[in-house]
């Protein structure tokens, strides 16, 4: 008879475990959820103009590249700055 009642403490136990977790992680994807929500409702940010380090064209900055501190307007401008040095 002690033999059942502690395993259903165990079983319980584990069942009150599994909730718990279950509730935690599902109310921190909500979280997460409302987080996401948030930003994407937020109006959009203006954007940083950078200046490429090579041809000093003034481009937004999330549509440029940054390499060893420098902003490049492209990849191709990067490759020859590098090459000029
Ligand atoms: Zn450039």
């Amino acid at each position: 008879m002690g033999r059942i009642l502690l395993i259903l403490g165990i079983l319980f136990l584990v069942w009150m475990g599994y909730r718990f977790l279950n509730n935690t992680w599902s109310s921190r994807v909500k979280e997460v959820e409302k987080k996401a929500r948030k930003q994407s409702q937020q109006p959009k940010q203006v954007e940083n103009i950078k200046a490429c380090a090579y041809c000093k064209t003034h481009i937004p900055e999330n549509e440029g590249i940054y390499e060893q501190g420098k902003f490049f307007c492209s990849y191709q401008h990067l490759d020859k700055y590098l090459d000029h040095k």
